[in-house]
């Protein structure tokens, strides 16, 4: 990788101000530069600032002579990716290998693991040579006013730790989960009981299954078939991806008839095609497992609003929707109301 070390170095060079560069070459000088983890078409570094153990990450393409830093300075360079390679240009000048120029430090992790109450979640820092967990703050740790094993942070692992407040480590409370997920989906050493997994921020929700009953239809509110295993806490695990279980749009009446399911008999279809389903396709997602509806409208959203209008007109409600009142009573309102009217209790 020498030629491409030695291109991307003179890029970087020219790209950095007189003063980023020499700051670059100090921070290289004092040991700031850690590697973080080679990958295979790029490097990624942390930068850490001065005294602290809070690092930049820079990440370095070699073979695209190209490089991206977090520090959101509007120029093309900035004193930490001077750092970055100045240091893999020395180690390879001296046919050093990077884990020796850049010691690897140690990293924040996250840890969850299954527990009666749903999933806890520890901190700890991690290093070659294992792991520690981490009980205090990061800042208490880098100022040294409580002992702890040395790591390079970095900006995600501030957000997370902000986002999870006073709390610790153990159960993680239900309302942290949804802003927690969303800075921890920027991390990447995350567990659950010792194997790898990533979070997303994206609430998973339950759906509507619109399934053959006898001679009608039972509209049911099933779990996301995404979802492996849930946790009481309000996550659930998908593949390998914990998500926040989001909170259907649902009325009152709705969450307490719909797990249960509501019947729709052959002479309810048209209410249920034209008024139940297009309402709760606006708020939940809503799967169709039979043939038996009539296929372009159980499909298709934006058609099954536009047949509104037929039924209604049949039913001679033309005349009313012409005074600018609502067609039907049962129509009026928010959507929710329609989707909750009489059918089901049939
Ligand atoms: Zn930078």
């Amino acid at each position: 990788m020498a030629p491409a070390v030695d291109s991307l170095f003179f890029a970087v060079r020219s790209a950095c101000s007189t003063a980023q560069w020499s700051r670059g070459v100090e921070l290289s000088r004092a040991g700031a530069v850690f590697l973080d983890r080679e990958g295979e078409e790029e490097v990624i570094f942390r930068i850490a600032a001065r005294g602290g153990m809070i690092g930049r990450a820079v990440t370095l393409y070699p073979a695209d002579n190209d490089w991206d830093c977090g520090c959101d300075r509007p120029e093309a360079g900035c004193e930490h990716v001077a750092a970055a390679i100045i240091t893999w240009k020395r180690a390879s000048e001296k046919g050093q290998d990077l884990t020796v120029a850049a010691q690897p430090a140690g990293r924040v992790g996250y840890r969850f693991r299954r527990d009666a109450g749903g999933l806890t979640l520890e901190r700890v820092v991690s290093t070659a040579e294992g792991q520690q967990a981490l009980e205090s703050t990061l800042a208490a740790v880098a100022s040294k006013r409580v002992s702890g094993p040395s790591f390079v942070a970095g900006q995600a692992d501030l957000a997370v730790e902000l986002a999870l407040g006073t709390h610790r480590r153990g159960l993680l409370p239900r309302p942290l989960v949804g802003k927690v997920f969303a800075r921890l989906a920027h991390c990447t050493d995350i567990e659950l009981d010792g194997a790898a997994v990533s979070v997303s921020p994206e609430p998973v929700e339950p759906v509507v299954r619109v399934e053959d009953q006898g001679d009608g239809f039972r509209v049911r509110l099933v779990a996301n078939p995404s979802v492996t295993e849930s946790f009481a806490n309000g996550v659930a695990l998908c593949g390998r991806t914990l998500r926040p279980v989001g909170e259907p749009k649902l009325t009152g009446r709705e969450l307490h008839e719909l797990p249960r399911g509501r019947r729709y008999g052959p002479s309810d279809v048209a209410e249920l095609m034209t008024e139940v389903l297009p309402s709760l396709r606006r708020r939940v997602p809503v799967e169709v497992v039979t043939d038996n509806l009539p296929e372009t409208v159980a499909e298709n959203p934006a058609r099954a609003d536009r047949v509104v209008a037929e039924p209604r007109d049949t039913l001679g409600s033309g005349y009313a929707r012409l005074r600018r009142s609502p067609p039907r009573a049962r129509g009026r309102g928010t959507s929710g109301s329609s989707a909750g009217a009489g059918a089901g209790t049939r």
